[in-house]
């Protein structure tokens, strides 16, 4: 069954307050085709676009099954970066303000343990997590998931990949068996889906990725630049396009640094965002950059996951990502929500051969522009 309002899926009116004070009223397709089979209870793996409401497909349904009698974790989120973690922890809460008890604590790296086991003790019914940080608390038994009906995974490519495999592993292990599990992603690759059968008994499985008019709308370019050059011409590209929210992307964290001091001995209003500076500044940054407070952030891969910002005009790519399913997820932090974005890549001599790469794979038609003139052509 697919649904095309909000109404037939009888939510309770606290849901139903919340999305309509939110101004949402029109499920997207992933929410369309994701929020039965998950109110059902059934284990879903689903890949849609970036920026096309993920994050309700399964923050609905897990507000509208809990039990507010109960004292045990009920749903466990597990995001692969602490930002993303905060911003759905964020989004549920304000998805459920108006359900009375509701507690949701994110339990992730780089925050006072005593703070977060203090928080765990008053009984949330749903937890945001970074598997590390997590795995802490189990080991310390300061926290048990022995009880939980849902486990999400988002972004669950990265959460399934190398890196993370094992610590997910371990996770499940203390979970019961019979909880309902589902995977949300925006890039799913054969291998992540073949791993997830593991784990996954008779998933329904979503596949939004084919259908154009929900395809994000990223007008994306390729600018063919010396290396030496690069600084000059994002700059050249923020004012001659008046650009007010901008993402920049590098490869390190090196040239974060150097690129954000660069682009402010130009005069313009940017900070970054890697993973050497401490939390609590990372998180004034994003809230920053979300205010509107300084125009340019310049970031790792790190801010690309997930991460949803209003009103992002504009990406640029300063280096070529290293992996194909980067640069979707780096784009795709514009043209979120049904509006447009733009994306632009610089691609030097060494890195023609890897963005050709990604026009394969990625199946975009990317115009050329000129890196003397990158303002909006007549
Ligand atoms: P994804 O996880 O697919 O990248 P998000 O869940 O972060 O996307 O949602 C992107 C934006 O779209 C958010 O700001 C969210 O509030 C908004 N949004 C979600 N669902 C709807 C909807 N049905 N109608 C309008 N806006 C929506
Ligand atoms: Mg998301």
């Amino acid at each position: 069954m697919e649904i095309h309002s909000f109404r037939t899926l009888n939510l309770s009116k606290e849901v139903e307050k919340a999305l309509r004070d939110a101004g949402v009223s029109i499920p997207t397709s992933v929410q369309q085709k994701a929020l039965p089979p998950m109110m059902d209870g059934y284990n879903v793996i689903a890949r849609a676009p970036t920026g096309t409401g993920k994050t309700f497909a399964f923050g609905i349904p897990i507000l509208e099954y809990l039990n507010m009698n109960v004292d045990y974790i009920q749903a466990l989120i597990l995001s692969p970066t602490r930002e993303l973690a905060l911003q759905i922890s964020s989004e549920i809460k304000n998805l459920g303000k108006y359900i009375h008890g509701l507690s949701v604590v994110s339990v992730i790296g780089g925050q006072r343990m005593d703070v977060q086991i203090r928080k765990l003790k008053a009984h949330p019914q749903i937890v945001v997590a970074t598997p590390g940080r997590l795995l802490d608390h189990i080991s310390r038994n300061t926290i048990s998931i022995s009880s939980i009906h849902t486990l999400i995974l988002d972004e669950a490519d990265e959460m399934l990949n190398m890196g993370f495999i094992k610590d997910i592993r371990k996770i499940m292990s203390y979970t019961p068996s019979d909880k309902q599990i589902a995977l949300f992603s925006a890039t799913m690759s054969r291998e992540v889906m073949n791993i997830s059968y593991e784990y996954i008994h008779r998933p329904v499985e979503i596949d939004i990725a084919p259908k154009e008019e929900d395809l994000p709308k990223i007008r994306q370019f390729i600018i063919t630049v010396a290396e030496k050059d690069k600084p000059r011409i994002t700059a050249d590209i923020i004012t001659k396009r008046s650009l007010s929210k901008v993402m920049i992307f590098c490869n390190t964290k090196s040239k974060v640094r150097t690129l954000t001091a660069r682009l402010r001995s130009y005069g313009l209003p940017v900070d970054c965002l890697h993973g050497d500076i401490v939390q609590k500044s990372r998180n004034r940054i994003m809230e920053e950059f979300r205010n509107g407070v300084f125009s340019v952030l310049i970031a790792t891969d790190v801010a690309a996951r997930g991460i949803d910002v209003a009103d992002i005009e504009a990406v640029i790519n300063y280096d070529v990502p290293l992996e194909n399913e980067y640069y979707l997820h780096r784009i795709g932090r514009t043209g979120r929500a049904g509006k447009e974005g733009e994306a632009f890549t610089f691609v030097s001599y060494a890195e023609t051969a890897r963005m050709n790469d990604i026009v394969r794979f990625t199946h975009a038609e990317p115009e050329e522009l000129d890196p003397e003139n990158p303002g909006i052509q007549e």
